[in-house]
């Protein structure tokens, strides 16, 4: 998929201080973006990995929960419930013996989980452990790899976003100076106007291609949006002026879809803003 090497290890040591060492020390930016790009590759199959194993986790203690639970049915809200509480606590548990410390701290979970469930899941988390470490290492190389981007700068002042973020970013965009508009930035990160006037998202058969929706990337906009509206930046305030205008707008609404509204508007103006400072430092 890639035509340039994966060159991470080449370049690993000389990244340890980001921004501290001279210029001609640099890849080019083209081969910053290819490795952010491939590194992006890896994470995604990693996340990918981790969410495959943690669901069969959860579905074996879903099953375990059926056995007491006195009216089961298809799809059981208390067995979800009872699963998705165990496997928080026995991912406690491997946390916590792992950095082998606070082992009292997991046993004090108010509603124990049973041995027998942490018997079955623990396969599951024993191969879970390495993946997490590869993907913070993996996130670790793209931090360190988007540090050397000309927005790089840009991105550490911005509140809630960060090298990590930038990285995300620019691993599912590619070269922003690709991008004609900002306009197409958003549509290849999911966040645009569909041909019939609704929100870009997923669609079936032919249209699917003109749609263009990625459910990947357009997660990773959410996220983003998740860490800008916690750190009350310069982009949360930008999300409260627009729920306020939502709101006058379409008092009709509820919450949680004013909610919605002004989160993507704030998410299309980190990509804006991150495309203009992109052409901007990279004008020569
Ligand atoms: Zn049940």
């Amino acid at each position: 998929m890639f035509s340039v090497s994966y060159e991470l290890n080449a370049i690993a040591p000389a990244t340890t201080q980001a921004g501290g060492y001279p210029d001609d020390n640099r890849l080019p930016v083209s081969s910053v973006i290819a490795n952010i790009m491939a590194t992006t590759t890896f994470l995604n199959h990693a996340i990918h990995q981790e969410v495959m194993i943690s669901n069969r986790a959860r579905s074996i203690l879903r099953l375990m929960a059926s056995f007491d639970c006195e009216d089961h049915r298809p799809k059981c809200a208390r067995c979800n419930r009872v699963a998705q509480d165990q496997f928080k606590n026995i991912q406690d548990i491997h946390r916590v013996a792992s950095e082998n410390k606070l082992v009292q701290k997991a046993t004090r979970h108010k509603t124990p989980t049973p041995t027998r469930a942490r018997k079955v899941t623990r396969p599951y988390m024993l191969a879970l452990a390495p993946i997490r470490e590869w993907r913070a290492s993996l996130e670790k190389d793209l931090e360190l790899l988007a540090a050397q981007l000309p927005v790089a700068d840009w991105a550490r002042q911005q509140k809630g976003f960060g090298l990590l973020r930038l990285g995300f970013i620019i691993g599912e965009t590619g070269d922003l100076s690709n991008y004609a508009t900002k306009e197409k930035v958003w549509k290849r990160m999911g966040l645009a106007i569909a041909p019939d006037g609704k929100a870009q998202r997923r669609v079936r058969g032919s249209d699917a291609i003109e749609m263009g929706f990625n459910p990947r990337r357009r997660a990773v906009m959410y996220v983003v949006g998740d860490c800008l509206i916690r750190q009350k930046g310069h982009y949360k305030a930008i999300y409260d002026q627009r729920k306020e205008y939502e709101k006058q707008a379409h008092p009709e609404l509820p919450l949680i879809v004013l909610h919605r509204r002004a989160k993507r508007y704030m998410e299309k103006a980190l990509l804006a803003d991150l495309w203009q400072e992109w052409q901007r430092t990279t004008a020569a």
